[in-house]
């Protein structure tokens, strides 16, 4: 594997650089350096997304003929890590990297012409409506239900944890068509509009004192069957081709070693001695930490180099979530412990959440406790203990990386 950067390479860094110092305002750049959740809220996610958008940058990984850009993989990787070195805030997933795949990949022409350019330019948001009250690790027993009526769906059921669905006024779900003895048969992948009568939005308010996930419940909604993308009874094929989007492909490396420069801050501004026992063992543990988060960015450049040759992540994919998200965890660890006593002080109202924190005062009219620098550290951690759930939990993850790599 050739690590060095081409010549065109570099140019290309050179432009992303320039659009970032341009582009990035003072306030996305705060909100980005704030951030305690993996997504952005969404006056914020969508604000960057515009600006992408403008700039035809908005879904690198997309065809050219459907609004992506004609980038190697290597420039996505090398765009993916100066927007997180920037601190850009992340573009909400759920539509440009998960659903408009899905569209591209098993959409009609019909359905890409009408969802993808209202993807890009944010007049669609979208969530992802999979998980069920019986049905996460073991998703291929959903319940909800689309009883064919004539041309439509009559849709009914209860969908959870779904993210931002409080934003969103499309969401992507796996529904039951027909009951069938393999559980994966009988799915469908539907496409459903949350502005239906019959679909209502409640929220749950998470351990970080965050409403980024919700309950969806879907009563006798009336759904066009042509929203259904793929054949009728086989939307686990497609379920499957997105989950590749959900878990591989992501930079996590270049927000980690920022993270370790504002820890290793907080340690220095925390301990005026630096030969206080605590603070000695504490960097190294992140010393510890920051080889660690060398070895997960030489995992994320194998993986790069395995797609710039037309390879697929594969099994990668699932050790790049696992060790990303167990990384991360110890990072808000060690700061939560450098923070010392300001991190008692819990105020997700005072950094950038992923949602509003109902029953949080935020500024004005609340200053703050305590020095600024340790405002994200409990937000950060709080948020940071669902990251081995989503997505797949990482003993999933373990469970995928047994059989494919060890073959257990
Ligand atoms: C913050 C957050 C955001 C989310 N956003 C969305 C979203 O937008 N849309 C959506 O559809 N879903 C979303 N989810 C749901 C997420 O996908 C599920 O929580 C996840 O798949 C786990 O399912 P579960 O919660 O039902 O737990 P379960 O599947 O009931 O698992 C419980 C425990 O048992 C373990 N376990 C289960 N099966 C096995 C096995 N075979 N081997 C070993 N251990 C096992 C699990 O690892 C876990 O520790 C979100 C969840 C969270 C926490």
């Amino acid at each position: 594997m050739n690590i060095e950067w081409s010549a065109e390479d570099l140019a290309f860094r050179d432009q992303v650089r320039a659009f970032l110092d341009a582009e990035l305002t003072p306030d996305l750049r705060k909100a980005g350096a704030s951030l305690t959740s993996v997504y952005a809220d969404y006056e914020v996610g969508m604000a960057w997304q515009r600006i992408l958008h403008a700039r035809g940058w908005a879904a690198p990984a997309w065809p050219v003929e459907f609004g992506g850009c004609a980038w190697s993989v290597t420039q996505r990787y090398i765009f993916a890590t100066e927007t997180a070195m920037a601190g850009a805030p992340p573009v909400s997933p759920m539509g440009i990297g998960m659903c408009g795949p899905v569209l591209i990949g098993h959409g009609t022409p019909a359905q890409q012409a009408h969802y993808l350019p209202r993807m890009l330019s944010g007049e669609d948001f979208w969530c992802q409506g999979y998980s069920e009250p019986q049905s996460g690790s073991d998703l291929a027993t959903l319940q909800m239900s689309a009883v064919e009526d004539g041309d439509d769906f009559i849709c009914t059921g209860h969908k959870l944890w779904t993210t931002h669905a409080h934003e969103a006024n499309w969401i992507f779900c796996l529904v039951r068509t027909a009951k069938e003895e393999i559980p994966q048969k009988g799915i469908t992948f539907l496409l459903i509009d949350m502005t239906l009568p019959g679909v209502e939005v409640t929220p749950i308010v998470s351990l970080s004192g965050e409403h980024i996930q919700n309950h969806v419940f879907f009563t006798d909604v009336r759904v066009p069957k042509s929203n259904a993308v793929g054949p009728i009874g086989q939307g686990w094929t497609v379920a499957k081709y997105l989950m590749q989007f959900e878990r591989g492909g992501g930079v996590a490396s270049p927000g980690m070693r920022a993270r370790i420069a504002k820890a290793a801050a907080i340690l220095e501004a925390q301990f005026p001695d630096p030969a206080d026992p605590e603070a000695v063992a504490l960097r190294r543990q992140l010393a510890d930490a920051a080889v660690q988060v060398e070895a997960l960015a030489a995992i994320e450049l194998r993986v790069m180099s395995a797609l710039s040759v037309g390879g697929a992540p594969g099994p990668e994919s699932s050790i790049l979530k696992t060790v990303g998200t167990e990384l991360s965890q110890r990072l808000t660890e060690i700061a939560l412990a450098a923070a010392g006593a300001y991190a008692g002080a819990y105020q997700p109202h005072m950094v950038s959440p992923g949602g509003p924190t109902p029953g949080f005062i935020p500024p004005p009219q609340n200053d703050g406790v305590g020095p600024d620098y340790s405002w994200t550290v409990a937000a950060k951690y709080f948020n940071d203990r669902a990251g081995s759930i989503y997505a797949g939990t990482n003993e999933i993850q373990r469970n995928i990386m047994a059989k494919a790599v060890l073959g257990l």
